[in-house]
């Protein structure tokens, strides 16, 4: 065995007293890596946010392991139980409901357990909703911003997304079926129309990439309803606002007001035009 070998073996070793974060596919169940499928046969026991989804897919690759449920509502108590396991030497293989453990789940929570316990953690990558749908958003993708769910609570939502309006990286978002048409109006509300992928069922039989905008977006609900799981890829506000819209500030509020809105309504539309808060347009024109 050369050394470069010797070396990636060592690497692929399970060690003991060791949290290993394991990413799982988001549908397909081929897309899992060869190194994955050897730490979930080898470590002591895997922690699964989904223990009725996993043995389905320990189940395709042959592996028996004696799973212990970790999710939202068990995730303080559990947590500590999984650490404790892992300080008295044994190895534990996360798993979450689909893809990258920590990325918009209880894992992220598990890590800094481990961390403050000076436990020694290891990522085994793969997939992840929020890569594979930037990717095939065809929106700018060497810059971006993951905001994953956007916050609950309407006032911060709003706020979160008045924030959001003048971020000029490509955002990705997470949501579920039965928010997404209020989840979509709110960012249109925000951030006025703008290119969006909705990209759906990622890797199954039923996915889905539907490259539009935010308007059109919101349109084509009114016909039917979403059905699976969504990340919503948006454009960030425009680089060189000037020269997108052709007319400055004050122009683009004039024009709005030409056609008989009020100067606030203007101002309003205008800054939802070009992705700026009110504040920005009032004080431009107002210089
Ligand atoms: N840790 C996961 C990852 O790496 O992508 C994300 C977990 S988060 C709890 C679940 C959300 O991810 C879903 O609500 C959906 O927005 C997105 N998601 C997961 N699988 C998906 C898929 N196959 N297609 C589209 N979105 C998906």
């Amino acid at each position: 065995m050369n050394e470069e070998e010797f070396s990636v073996d060592e690497k692929n070793r399970v060690e003991k007293s060791t949290l290993y974060l394991v990413a799982t596919p988001i549908g397909n169940l081929s897309d899992i890596s060869y190194r994955a499928v050897k730490v979930l046969s080898e470590v002591d026991f895997i922690a699964a946010e989904d223990t009725r989804n996993t043995p389905k897919l320990l189940s395709k690759y042959g592996i028996k392991k004696p799973l212990v449920s970790y999710f939202e509502h068990n995730k303080r108590e559990k947590g500590d139980y999984i650490v404790s396991r892992i300080e008295a030497g044994e190895s534990c293989a996360l798993v979450t409901d689909a893809g990258t453990p920590a990325i918009s789940d209880p894992g992220e929570d598990l890590v800094v357990l481990c961390r403050e316990h000076k436990i020694k953690v290891v990522s085994i990558p793969g997939a992840c909703a929020a890569i594979t749908a930037l990717t095939l958003s065809g929106l700018p993708t060497r810059r971006f911003c993951f905001e994953g769910f956007l916050p609950n609570t309407k006032s911060e939502r709003k706020q979160r997304l008045k924030e959001l309006s003048s971020e000029k990286r490509t955002l990705v978002i997470y949501e579920a079926p039965h928010h997404l048409i209020s989840t979509l109006n709110d960012i249109y509300e925000a951030f006025g129309d703008r290119k969006i992928a909705l990209c759906r069922e990622l890797t199954k039989i039923n996915e889905e990439t539907d490259f539009t905008t935010l308007s059109a977006a919101i349109a084509s609900y009114k016909e039917k309803q979403p059905r699976g799981e969504y990340v919503l890829v948006i454009d960030g506000a425009a680089e060189d606002k000037e020269k997108e819209f052709d007319m400055t500030v004050r122009e683009h509020v004039d024009m709005y007001i030409s056609r008989g809105m009020s100067k606030m309504d203007a101002i309003k539309a205008a800054a939802r035009d070009r992705g700026v808060p009110k504040s920005e347009v009032y004080a431009e024109i107002n210089k």
